[in-house]
């Protein structure tokens, strides 16, 4: 049976085109109603921590979602809790910044922003001046997302703007292309504030949603704003060599999990979220390991995970949130993105997560090689809207195969799980190009076709 005749309108992938849901618009998806929170430089004191997974138990399903953005998301909540959740959370200093549909956190930093003695200027002083520059804007899209690194040389994920250490000590200023960055301007750390405002409030006038879509032109017009804001003001020199340097490897934007060293006075234990779920007694149980090492804070990774700073001192044994985190780099989840799916987003037709932990055992001799898969509950890609090694995208129960793509591309078979699993293993042998290669698909097409 082909899978054609099986086409569907997607319920509310539409409807949900650049919505940011916050405190005081949560999304409708398959499990209730989803109300994220937007902690300020992704950064959660002990209490606020706590005050999350109360609301998530309490007014919520007991379930968590960390996003790329290192944002938390409490699921399952209802038209009768989202009110008292509202007030609880902003009673922490956790409620929404804006209501007129802007951006509620416009910054992503490093887990480690302010601590790393790699950066060469003050990053959470600078994402803070940022943030309160896109406050003051009108139109901006809510999912604008401005990056701010402060290492010289290290990888940035991927976002509209960047605002990133120079080699030479000063800040550069760079927009999203279709390929690549186009890059504006370099400045000062005094400086770059108002470079970023004219940046954002050009971007606003533009109408579009995000800046990798700008035109030649258009740029060419983000870059005037941004010269013509650097001239009026007063030129103050860089600060070149008071702080960090140049790194010579490409330093990764979250630390991997488990616990390092970060200077002479601190370490980083950092765990990870399975495929970016975790539950509201989990979250407490962090906290209560926090507390007696030391911890002042949870900073929260893009990578989807949990990073405490502790003092160099601190006995802290990972293995002991095994049993609610990934506490180990070479753990194969940490290879596969994996969205909600079926049945708690109305958009899937698959048990995404449940599927992406065979896969990710399956991936195992991939994941060790640095390739990466993505388990979709549909196109629209969610958890990694970019290509992976392989993608599965679920449809009417079965998962098109897509190998070196994204979810939008259009997948080379469908097949059940249980298809994608053996096929896997022979990839073992014969590479994921040819194990998941079209003229083998008939044979798979027609299996068993399982309900979500
Ligand atoms: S990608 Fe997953 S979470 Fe996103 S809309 Fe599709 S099924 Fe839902």
């Amino acid at each position: 049976m082909s899978v054609a005749t099986h086409r569907r309108v997607l319920p509310e992938a539409p409807a949900r085109r650049g919505w940011c849901p916050g405190l005081s618009r949560p999304m409708p998806t398959g499990d209730g109603l989803l109300a994220r929170v937007h902690p300020p430089l992704g950064i959660l004191t002990l209490p606020q921590a706590r005050a999350v997974a109360e609301g998530a138990r309490r007014f919520g399903n007991g379930h968590l979602d960390l996003t790329a953005r290192a944002n938390l998301q409490i699921r399952g909540v209802s038209e009768a809790t989202r009110a008292p959740l509202a007030r609880l959370l902003e009673a922490a200093g956790l409620g929404d910044t804006r209501a007129d549909g802007g951006p509620q956190r416009l910054t992503l930093t490093s887990p480690l922003a302010g601590h790393d003695p790699a950066e060469t200027f003050d990053v959470p002083a600078l994402a803070c001046a940022i943030e309160a520059a896109g406050l003051a804007v009108a139109g901006l899209p809510p999912k604008t997302l401005v990056v701010v690194e402060g290492r010289a040389g290290a990888e940035m994920p991927d976002a509209d703007a960047y605002v990133f250490s120079r080699a030479s000590g000063e800040v550069g200023i760079a927009i999203a292309a279709e390929r690549g960055f186009h890059d504006l301007t370099t400045c000062t750390e005094d400086e770059a504030p108002a470079a970023i405002a004219a940046l954002l409030k050009a971007f606003a006038r533009s109408g579009l949603r995000r800046m990798r879509d700008l035109s030649p032109d258009a740029c060419d017009a983000m870059e005037d704003a941004v010269r013509l804001a650097l001239q009026a003001q007063v030129p103050s020199p860089a600060r070149e060599g008071e702080r960090g340097g140049v790194t010579s490897d490409v330093a990764p934007f979250s630390p991997p999990a488990g616990i390092a060293p970060l200077a002479a006075s601190k370490s980083v234990l950092t765990v990870d979220a399975p495929f970016g779920r975790c539950t509201a007694d989990a979250l407490d149980r962090l906290v209560d390991l926090a507390a007696r090492l030391g911890a002042r804070e949870i900073r929260l990774s893009p990578a989807r995970g949990f990073v405490l700073l502790l003092p160099a001192a601190a006995q802290a044994d990972p293995a002991a949130l095994a049993r609610d985190f990934i506490v180990a780099p070479d753990d194969p989840r940490r290879s596969v993105a994996a969205c909600t799916g079926a049945p708690a987003c109305a958009s899937g037709s698959t048990p995404t997560l449940a599927d992406a932990a065979s896969v990710a055992e399956a991936f195992r001799p991939f994941a060790v090689d640095g390739r990466a898969a993505h388990v979709s509950g549909c196109a629209k890609g969610c958890a990694r809207p970019g290509p992976a090694d392989l993608t599965l995208v679920g449809r009417d129960g079965l998962y098109g195969a897509i190998v070196g793509g994204a979810p939008g591309d259009e997948p080379a078979m469908h097949l059940p799980i249980e298809a994608v699993l053996e096929r896997l293993g022979r990839a073992k042998t014969m590479g994921l190009a040819a194990a998941f290669a079209a003229d083998r698909a008939r044979t798979d097409i027609g299996g068993t076709r399982r309900p979500a």
